[in-house]
């Protein structure tokens, strides 16, 4: 790795107030003392770590400007390096001619990620934190930015970690047997450690059961409206959305495309897809809408079927073509409100009554009780690490009392190590490397 210090601008890219360049690096203070100026008369490498000092920041250009600056001295900052931060005015060609300057007098061009990269590396953070960190700076609901929160406050690193320490643990108790075969562990330590590893196991699997949860709050709940032609849907979607996004229309076959639209519940959120009524007889672009509409059906989360009147035949072969939970929606309750239908809402999508119940249950529906309190897994690579963990430690618990404890210590380890790729013990450089890239520059 390249360790020369690094500089970006961590600040989003635009105008604004203030923009932050960040320098990290054993040279930090060196570079710092190029470009600023500090007003009290001292030198950048005599100021006091942690505090703000106003001074002259130059920029390429011989442009002066007036800001701030701060040092935070290593170990003690968040890459666990040397960090200056400028604080220089807020425009755009302003805080990149200042970059500039920060680049002449010595530092490189951080890459994306890299001031993170570098705080994982110095031990600052984890791997998942790291994870929670890029969920939380890219997050789209304010679920995802919580769930990352958590993550980054290292929620799932500690609850790997700790199973980790009990693995060791028992690693320990067997390893005295494989070192001393004549000493056998006695029958009832055995019996302890198949207990200890079934909870562990079960500890896994009640983190893996999160994922369900957790995905949909990441990825977002994909909602299908679907139904005859004219049943309502476009008018849903827009009743939902609290403003109009389809076009309504009372021809049948005027939404020939999917059109998305974006709705939070709980923090979660929801895109909804608005499908083309699938019937028969339909033109060229109607028939392309509609094999879209099946893709759509076909990667819902939750689907809504909207019809008029009574859950007809053609609505329960749509329901039973899906493979995940339906919602009944009857609609136009405002022309008829006659009882005694089979559905799970009946609403008007033109007056708006009964679209807030909707909004409820499909929150109920799509949301397993409790997702959202708690910690809980979003990233698919964790998913995937926890499963493997979970299935090592099942096969060490079948075998322990039957095979040799080297073989189950096999199994216990590959569970160890599974969680390791977690917490980045033992993670591969592809896979950090990826992590990393999901920064933007500058974090
Ligand atoms: P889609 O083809 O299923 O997308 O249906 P649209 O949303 O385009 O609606 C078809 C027609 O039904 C339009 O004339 C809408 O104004 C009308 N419509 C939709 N929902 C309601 C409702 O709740 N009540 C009444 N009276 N008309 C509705």
């Amino acid at each position: 790795m390249d360790d020369r210090c690094i500089a970006a601008i961590s600040t989003a890219a635009g105008t604004g107030g203030v923009a932050i360049i960040r320098i990290s690096g054993s040279g930090a203070l060196g570079v710092a003392e190029k470009v600023f100026s500090p007003a009290c008369g001292r030198k950048v490498s005599e100021l006091k770590p942690r505090y703000m000092y106003a001074g002259g920041i130059a920029a390429a250009g011989g442009i002066t400007d007036f800001g701030l600056c701060v040092y935070f001295r290593a170990p003690r900052s968040f890459t666990g390096e040397d960090v200056v931060e400028l604080h220089c005015h807020g425009g755009a060609e302003l805080s990149r001619a200042v970059l500039k300057k920060v680049l002449q007098s010595g530092a490189r061009a951080a890459g994306a990620g890299e001031f993170t990269m570098r705080a994982f590396l110095n031990g600052k953070l984890s791997l998942s934190a790291a994870e929670g960190l890029a969920d939380m700076i890219n997050g789209r609901s304010s679920a995802e930015v919580r769930a990352g929160s958590l993550l980054y406050a290292g929620r799932l690193t500690q609850k790997a970690a700790e199973i980790q320490a009990e693995l060791k643990d028992v690693l320990a108790k067997i390893g005295a047997d494989v070192d001393y075969p004549e000493e056998d562990i006695e029958r009832t330590e055995l019996a302890d450690i198949a207990e200890r590893l079934a909870a562990l196991e079960d500890g896994i699997n009640a983190l893996v059961a999160t994922y369900d949860g957790g995905k949909k709050i990441k990825n977002g709940v994909a909602v299908a409206i679907c139904g005859k032609p004219n049943a309502g849907k476009s008018s849903l979607l827009n009743a939902l959305l609290g403003y109009d996004k389809a076009i309504v229309s009372s021809a049948a076959g005027t939404t020939r495309d999917v059109v998305e639209g974006e709705l939070e519940l709980h923090g979660v959120r929801f895109d909804l897809y608005d499908t083309a009524g699938i019937r028969e007889g339909a033109g060229e672009a109607e028939k392309m809408g509609i094999a879209r509409a099946r893709q759509a059906l076909a990667s819902a989360d939750v689907v809504l079927i909207v019809y008029e009147g009574e859950f007809g035949e053609e609505e329960k072969e749509l329901a039973a073509a899906c493979s995940c939970p339906v919602i009944k929606v009857r609609n136009k309750r405002d022309v008829d409100d006659s009882a005694g239908g089979d559905e799970d809402i009946f609403l008007s999508a033109l007056s708006g009554e009964g679209v807030d119940g909707l909004k409820k249950l499909l929150a109920e529906t799509a949301l397993p009780p409790g997702a959202l309190d708690g910690a809980f897994v979003i990233e698919e690579r964790h998913y995937d690490a926890l499963n493997r963990a979970a299935a090592s430690l099942h096969a060490a618990r079948v075998s322990a009392g039957t095979m040799p404890a080297d073989i189950v210590s096999v199994d216990i380890r590959g569970a160890w190590d599974a969680l390791g790729e977690i917490t980045g013990e033992t993670a591969t450089e592809e896979i950090i490397d990826t992590i990393f890239s999901k920064f933007c520059v500058g974090k």
